[in-house]
């Protein structure tokens, strides 16, 4: 019976030929634990995405942080509960990250498109239909898409509410050929390892079970927000539709090329036929 523990070295294959690639990044890899922003990683992410469009892949980025980065700007004492601090948060720190990403990426002749989106958007098969057309625009120029929740209009009724599933989204919408969701973790694993010293970590899980899936929990930061759960549960739902998924610790952006190279890192979740 395969645990998911096991190496599957032929699933992983797959992935050396993904030329559409989400890759979504975490509040907990954009920022340091004292709030500031994490410039070293994200200079190294940018150089990584910038080199695998000159492989001919093409990258859309979810990025997670603007609220994080709003919180540090606006020198708030902890990210806000109150739904309009953090919007405003959110408007402040969305801005600072898109203009730290748009340097970063202009270094190595790139350009950087914003798409925030809410759910109706995408509720709507007129504006799915827009949102779509622009990401294909956009890809076949050889811009990076940097996507996030639109955080200063969402409410409940409209919010993806994490954004593991939100790249799990554009992954659809753009049919990509893999889902990477860089965390501040190795992988996947039976237990919390924040919590338990004998956790196990899944290498390739083929048939995700409910029991499987509800051995991920919350989230271990102070500023990120879904914590494994949500990551397995895009993962999941990208399988279902035939893409295949990793999630893994982006403290080394550069783990994106042997991802993309068919190594054994992260945990992969496998497309279903
Ligand atoms: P991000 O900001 O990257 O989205 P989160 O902090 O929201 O990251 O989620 C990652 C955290 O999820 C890990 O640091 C870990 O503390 C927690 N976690 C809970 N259950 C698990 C599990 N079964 N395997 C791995 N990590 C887990």
């Amino acid at each position: 019976m395969n645990t998911g523990f096991e190496v599957n070295s032929e699933a992983r294959e797959n992935l050396k030929n993904a030329k559409r690639v989400v890759i979504k990044i975490g509040t907990s890899s954009l920022t340091y634990d004292n709030g500031h922003i994490n410039l070293h990683r994200i200079g190294k992410l940018t150089r990584v995405i910038c080199d695998l469009e000159n492989q001919g892949k093409q990258v859309v980025l979810v990025s997670s942080g603007a609220i994080g980065v709003g919180v540090d700007k606006l020198k708030l004492p902890s990210k806000p509960t109150e739904v309009s601090m953090r919007q405003a948060a959110a408007s402040v720190g969305q801005s600072i990250l898109m203009n730290i990403y748009n340097q970063f990426f202009s270094e190595y002749g790139y350009t950087v498109a914003q798409i925030l989106l809410t759910k109706d958007v995408i509720d709507r098969a007129d504006s799915k239909q827009n949102v779509t057309n622009t990401f294909n625009e956009l890809l076949a120029m050889n811009v990076v898409p940097i996507v996030n929740e639109n955080d200063t209009v969402s409410v409940d009724e409209i919010k993806f509410g994490d954004n593991d599933f939100l790249s799990y989204v554009v992954a659809s919408l753009i049919k990509a050929d893999a889902l990477i969701i860089l965390s501040d973790i190795d992988g996947f694993y039976d237990k919390n390892p924040n919590e338990f010293k004998d956790a196990h970590m899944y290498h390739t899980i083929t048939d995700l079970s409910e029991r499987i899936e509800a051995e991920a929990g919350g989230a271990g930061s102070k500023l990120g927000t879904g914590g494994m759960l949500t990551k397995v549960h895009a993962c999941r739902l990208a399988a279902e539709l035939g893409i295949n998924s990793v999630v893994a610790n982006g403290n080394e952006p550069e783990i994106v090329y042997d991802i993309l190279s068919g190594k054994d890192c992260g945990t992969m979740f496998v497309a279903k036929e």
